[in-house]
């Protein structure tokens, strides 16, 4: 194990269900990898725990080796063993847990998505939480992330404190509102928390059903900090249409709420060093840009005809968050322009990954559109360095990375108004923002009519005013997005609560 002594930083670590690029369904991934790199930077020792899933990028692991402890972990009423590995990631040190449970807890081919997801990752926290505590730990900070590790804020307060696992301050950050881990009251027992203490309306108990917990809500009220991924999004969570039935718990816990906008992994996302790309370029020498949008063309069978053709790019889960009808109408409006349309995308959910099964059938043999349904990190690159435009017509968006990413890469995001795209994304025809801020297109209505007006306007740019849309170009991709500012708000966060805890204990 890592030694945590004297070292003048803080210790904080990560307990996540994801973490790029070895575990990634989404932004949750990056964030995980870029904010505990950008912490490690400013010199403070950032470890993480993950679980050991079957479907890992292992290739991705340095140095990955099983340690010679077992650590047994209550569930269900007896004790479990857990093989631990550990190894390094992104440069960061990683411990995986592998669970010698009879449920294969990680050996199912995917990430989330089991009909067990609260049993698997109630088990997980609590394995994380014991992991520390025999590793004799002593991290300032615990910074657990959504639901599927929202446990570990109560387990540490009712479980582990007592046992000695004390000298943390608990930090929650909720990347989507949207999925809060409830079930049925009883199910929170077998992770050895009190579920008739904790099923009431000031703790555990879900606001919209009496018999039933949700893990999110639970997270609120026993973490010291509560954090979600951006300025707007913590203020449409806190009324009764964003907040998904948690607004009335965010409300009585403002004073720990803060929203902090997500940076990109400016390492794994640059165009002058980005391996996956064709050729690479920076915003001083984005003829490059061309060759990737001829490569992708070559790539994906789409004619390369006329070179000025605009092409669109949309990379996204296929869920309703995500504007999937925006997303269809898309690919037809941007043919009607005379544009070309790549889609790279997956769903989760039956009906609409058939939906799109059928669209992209459709569009098999067509010059100007390709849908590619799937998870494909090395295309998303080659996409956003190829692309002109990117669309992110999301209903709601807590953060958004694509259009970070997108902007970096010189591809002008198309964004509704929404979330944390109202935060990083600023209409070029906005008077009332300052010029140098903005950078893209916007809407704000989540209709077909609201989106046609930001592309329309995009693509009359771009058709008519060519050397306008170069300094666009260049300017989007000279933006700052990196961790470094919104890992600074982490870390006085971070620092004020330990400095609370300190003052509390001397009191
Ligand atoms: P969310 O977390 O809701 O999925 P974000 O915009 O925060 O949305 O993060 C999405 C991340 O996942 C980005 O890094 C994006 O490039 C990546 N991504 C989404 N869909 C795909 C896909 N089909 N293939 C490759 N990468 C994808």
């Amino acid at each position: 194990f890592t030694s945590s002594s004297t070292r003048p930083g803080l210790h904080i670590i990560h307990i996540a269900a994801e973490m790029a690029p070895v575990a990634k369904v989404g932004g949750l991934g990056d964030v995980v990898t870029g904010l505990g790199k950008a912490l490690q930077k400013k010199g403070h020792l950032v470890e993480i725990v993950l679980p050991k899933y079957d479907c890992m990028q292992y290739e991705s692991i340095k140095d990955m080796k099983a340690l010679d402890v077992v650590v047994e972990s209550y569930f269900d009423g007896r004790l479990y063993k857990n093989k631990i590995w550990t190894g390094t990631v992104e440069g960061l040190p990683v411990y995986f847990i592998e669970p010698q449970h009879p449920g294969k807890f990680f050996g199912r081919g995917q990430l989330y998505g089991e009909h067990d997801d609260f049993k698997r990752f109630s088990f997980f926290s609590r394995v994380a939480l014991e992991l520390l505590l025999h590793a004799e730990k002593k991290p300032d900070i615990i910074h657990c992330h959504d639901w599927q590790t929202a446990f570990v804020a109560p387990l540490y307060w009712d479980l582990y404190v007592p046992k000695g696992l004390d000298s943390a301050r608990i930090c929650f950050t909720c990347h989507n509102f949207e999925y809060q881990g409830t079930a049925p009251a009883s199910e929170l027992t077998s992770c050895g928390l009190d579920a008739y203490h904790l099923n009431r309306p000031d703790r555990m108990q879900d606001n919209s059903a009496n018999d039933r917990i949700n893990s999110v809500k639970g997270a609120i009220v026993f973490s010291n900090i509560v954090t979600t991924v951006s300025p707007t999004y913590a203020q449409e969570v806190r009324t009764a249409q964003g907040g998904k039935g948690l607004h009335a718990t965010i409300n009585s816990h403002s004073k720990k709420f803060v929203g902090i906008l997500n940076g990109i992994d400016t390492d794994a996302w640059n165009p002058a060093s980005d391996n996956f790309l064709k050729v690479q370029y920076s915003a001083s020498d984005i003829e490059g840009k061309l060759e990737n949008k001829e490569a992708l063309r070559r790539l994906l069978g789409l004619s390369s005809s006329e070179i000025r053709r605009p092409l669109v790019g949309c990379i996204t889960r296929l869920v309703p968050q995500k504007g999937v009808h925006l997303i269809r109408h898309a690919i037809y409006r941007t043919l009607e322009l005379g544009g070309q349309f790549v889609l790279l995308g997956s769903s989760p959910v039956p009906h609409i990954q058939r939906e799109f099964e059928d669209i992209r059938n459709h569009f098999q043999n067509h010059e100007h559109a390709r849908l590619v349904l799937k998870y494909d990190e090395a295309l998303s690159h080659l996409i956003y360095a190829a692309s002109d435009m990117l669309i992110i017509p999301s209903i709601f968006e807590p953060c958004g990375l694509t259009q970070m990413i997108a902007m970096r890469y010189g591809s002008i995001p198309i964004a509704r108004k929404t979330g944390g795209l109202n935060d990083s994304v600023f209409d070029v025809d906005d008077d009332t923002i300052p010029d140098q801020f903005r950078n893209g297109f916007t809407f704000v209505t989540a209709d077909e009519q609201g989106f046609n007006n930001a592309l329309e306007r995009a693509f009359n740019y771009y058709m008519n005013k060519a050397e306008t849309w170069k300094e666009l170009v260049q300017k989007d991709m000279s933006i700052d997005f990196s961790w470094d500012s919104s890992a600074s708000q982490y870390e006085e966060l971070y620092n004020r609560a330990v400095l609370r805890a300190r003052t509390a204990s001397r009191s």
